[in-house]
């Protein structure tokens, strides 16, 4: 029986992630502690919220005796922080909430695990793993040719990037240091049901669906490289299980796409198979956004070599799931959508 204590658990990628490891493992149990900012989506967890495998405690990460609270409550075997200020946007205009959250947040959770887990030379306990979600633009961006390795050096180019390479680097520390069981996963841009509608393809779906202008920024052919949020839980779960204490693991699908290109699609699946009247002239170019990373590609060779993981779900497919979703969960999405819209009106948006 293993333990995983997920926080940002009602977020987009970790709320399908409890949900993968619920239906994927039985002898499990999830404990999910999320602060429930504006960015959580707890009714997508409604179906397994009665569950007796899991539980929710409603806590911020910053919260040092909270976090203390849940990790001696039971033993912990995975650690596994999605929990984050996750939008570029925001943190152009308020970087500071997320120099708190996903910093100093971050560190509660490294200092409290070293302390549950009685880590020190003699004592160290085996089979627990601490994992820190992170992000392929820690790296900064990609020319036209090329791929971020788990070499490439870190350049992060926005106040969310810093922050997240931030919290990278003290994770590190605290494997070189303590000799913490850490893993880094550093992942592409995710798509999927549940994301909340500020990201690119979200915001474009529940736009297009409420017949609104679909701003994109620039000349749209910034470049991001999309992977379904399936096949990323997949590979959070085997870096857990099978990767290499100390480890930094990129994952990602080879499936660059430049944001132009991916809100034509949208527009075109729309209007094929939802409603007619969506059209190619809903689109609009608006100024670009500060600091503007031009492309993200990742190579994740290394947790395919190592560990034997791939992307299996084809992009196309995924996509269609995608929208299948939104277009018949208007009560996540287009509820949600309008609260954001009265937040940011006219901005654009990107994969993160
Ligand atoms: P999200 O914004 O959808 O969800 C974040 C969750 O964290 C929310 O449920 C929120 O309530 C919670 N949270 C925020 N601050 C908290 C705090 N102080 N204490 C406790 N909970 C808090 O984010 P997401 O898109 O699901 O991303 C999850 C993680 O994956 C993030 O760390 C992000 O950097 C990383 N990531 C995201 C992508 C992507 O494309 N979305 C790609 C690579 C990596």
């Amino acid at each position: 029986m293993k333990t995983y204590l997920v926080t940002g658990g009602a977020g987009f990628i970790g709320s399908n992630f409890i949900i993968h490891l619920l239906r994927r493992h039985d002898d499990i149990r999830v404990i999910n502690l999320d602060k429930l900012t504006y960015a959580a989506n707890p009714r997508y967890l409604k179906p397994i919220e009665h569950d007796a495998r899991y539980r929710f405690v409603q806590a911020d990460i910053c919260d040092r005796m909270a976090v203390r609270e849940v990790l001696q409550s039971e033993r912990i075997d995975y650690l596994v922080n999605f929990a984050a200020e996750s939008h570029v946007d925001r943190s152009i205009v308020q970087p500071d909430v997320f120099i708190q959250t996903n910093i100093e947040g971050v560190n509660v959770l490294l200092e409290e695990a070293k302390r549950a887990w009685q880590i020190d030379e003699d004592t160290y306990q085996k089979g627990c793993r601490f994992l820190q979600v992170s992000t392929d633009e820690v790296y900064g961006t990609l020319g036209p040719t090329g791929r971020f390795t788990e070499h490439s050096p870190l350049n992060p180019r926005s106040p969310y990037s810093a922050s997240k390479a931030s919290a990278d680097l003290l994770a590190r520390a605290y494997f070189e240091t303590y000799r913490l069981p850490v893993n880094i996963t550093r992942c592409s841009n995710n798509f999927g049901p549940g994301q909340y509608p500020e990201k690119l393809i979200p915001l474009m779906i529940c736009k297009a669906l409420t017949h609104q202008g679909l701003p994109v920024y620039g000349d749209g052919l910034q470049v991001r490289d999309w992977i379904y949020v399936e096949d990323h839980c997949r590979a959070v779960d085997h870096v857990l299980r099978m990767g290499k204490p100390g480890e930094i693991y990129n994952i990602g699908a080879r499936s660059e796409c430049a944001n132009l290109q991916l809100v034509q699609w949208i527009v075109d699946y729309l209007h094929e198979q939802v409603d007619d009247t969506i059209s190619r002239n809903l689109i609009a170019h608006v100024p670009d956004r500060k600091g503007h990373d031009r492309r993200y590609a990742v190579d994740p060779q290394k947790i395919e070599r190592e560990l034997g993981w791939s992307a299996t779900t084809n992009f196309t497919e995924a996509m269609e799931k995608t929208i299948a979703w939104y277009v018949s969960h208007p009560e996540h999405c287009l509820k949600r959508y309008l609260d954001a819209q009265e937040e940011r009106r006219g901005s654009a948006a990107d994969g993160s």
